[in-house]
């Protein structure tokens, strides 16, 4: 039986005793023929719960697959790179059109989440992009949208300066909203997915793990943290910010990760100009930013920060030098919020690749891991659909060859 009829052949989970004779025969590392150790067993472990590690957990099993998710920190962890409190959903995607293909589906699936969880994931704030003139990508996205069917309306200087008077528009001559873009609350998103997947019959383990044991060509376990193994048919590493570090080979040049600082602003008092539906999320080419969102502050993110972040190690402090240029940022754009005390900071780190296209492809060393990561700062939008993606490269189900090519290791 192959890979592919063992996997469809588990859409409903198995026994244990079931799957063990299902799973090929092994010998121990420097033993050989010695029978492995007793582990316990999984169809298939994904190791990394954020946004592309939970959805891709919570989807496996969705699809009838025993899964075990397992997270060093817990899913939605301040460490991750999902587990910041706010995270921008939108189409507009200049002109990688297979991105906003998914970023388009990922609307719909972000709503039904919501109301599958019960919980309020999404507020619809618009996203509002600026320019001196108008760009070949601003172009790209305007007719992206169009052909897509989404909504978008286009502003002159003066448009601008009379829909958002609480705004300055010095330099700046064009402007193209999204109405139906939003803004989602990430940590709870990631949470809520992860407890999903618990209550459909998943497996969350909270560990650190690496990979294991090998034997032609396939991962055999996992090493965790506790000196146990996990052993599974398939692997799916989604560590974030991680991946250079579980697999510093292949991965150490692929994947840098930068320190992102996030600041909230305070709004006036009694002013509700800086909070949608009035203010919409905001990008231009140094700086991007959401409207006060849960009484939270307007949040401004700085696009720059040093690069080899160590997300375990490294304390969570923003640089006052960042701070110095986002309120000369806001005396510029927001005059009214450019003396406000700072009323929250985040730090947080991308994950990103060159051409800032995700990974998600097979290790060239194991045929039954898949790696999938390099967000780059773009992925927690896609994240219900990604997840699918994913879940279905993992187990070898049909995907587009199209996407499949884009984000494939060998680049
Ligand atoms: C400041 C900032 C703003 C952003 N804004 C947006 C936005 O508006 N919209 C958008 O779509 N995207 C945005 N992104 C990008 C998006 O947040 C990321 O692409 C996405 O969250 C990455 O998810 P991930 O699952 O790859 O990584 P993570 O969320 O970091 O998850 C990795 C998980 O793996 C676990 N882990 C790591 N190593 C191990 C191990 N050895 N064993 C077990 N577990 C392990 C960690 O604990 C962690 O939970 C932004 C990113 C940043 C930094």
């Amino acid at each position: 039986m192959d890979r592919r009829t063992f996997l469809h052949s588990t859409s409903a989970p198995l026994g244990a005793a079931a799957l063990a004779s299902l799973l090929p025969e092994r010998a121990a590392a420097g033993s050989p023929g010695a029978p492995m150790p007793q582990a316990p067993r999984s169809d298939i472990v994904v190791i990394g719960g954020g946004a592309f590690g939970a959805w891709t957990a919570l989807s496996l099993r969705e699809m009838g697959h025993t899964v075990t998710l397992v997270d060093v920190y817990g899913p939605g962890n301040s460490r991750a790179t999902s587990g910041d409190e706010t995270r921008q959903v939108r189409v507009g995607y200049g002109e990688r059109e297979g991105y906003a293909r998914m970023a388009h589906r990922a609307m719909d699936a972000w709503r039904a989440r919501e109301a599958e969880f019960g919980i309020p994931l999404l507020v619809t704030t618009g996203r509002l992009e600026i320019a001196p003139d108008w760009t070949p990508a601003l172009r790209a996205t305007q007719s992206m949208l169009a052909r897509f069917g989404v909504a978008t309306e286009a502003f002159t200087a003066d448009d601008l300066r009379r829909r958002y008077p609480q705004m300055g528009f010095d330099g700046i001559g064009v402007g193209l909203l999204e109405p139906g873009a939003g803004v989602v609350r990430a940590k709870q998103a990631i949470l809520a997915a992860a407890d999903a997947f618990r209550r459909k019959g998943g497996t969350l383990t909270i560990q650190r793990a690496a990979p294991g044991r090998a034997e032609g060509g396939r991962l055999v376990d996992l090493a965790l943290a506790d000196g146990s193994r996990l052993a599974a048919q398939q692997f799916v590493f989604a560590c974030g910010p991680w991946l250079p570090k579980v697999f510093p080979e292949l991965l150490g040049r692929r994947i840098h990760v930068p320190k992102r600082d996030v600041l909230y602003f305070g709004v006036p008092a009694g002013d509700t100009r800086f909070a949608p539906p009035a203010l919409p999320n905001f990008s231009e080419s140094a700086y991007y930013g959401f409207p006060s969102i849960d009484g939270r502050g307007v949040k401004v993110c700085p696009t720059n920060g040093p690069d080899n972040w160590d997300p375990d190690t490294d304390e969570r402090m923003v640089d006052p030098m960042q701070v110095r240029r986002a309120r000369a940022y806001l005396a510029r754009r927001f005059p009214a919020l450019a003396a406000q005390p700072i009323t929250e900071t985040r730090v947080c780190q991308l994950e990103n690749t060159d051409d800032e296209h995700f990974i998600v492809d097979r290790h060239p060393a194991y045929a039954n891991v898949l790696i999938a990561g390099g967000g780059s700062g773009h992925a927690f939008k896609h994240g219900p659909v990604l997840g699918e993606y994913v879940a279905r490269r993992a187990v070898g189900d049909a995907t587009d060859p199209a996407f499949d090519a884009m984000v494939r290791l060998a680049r």
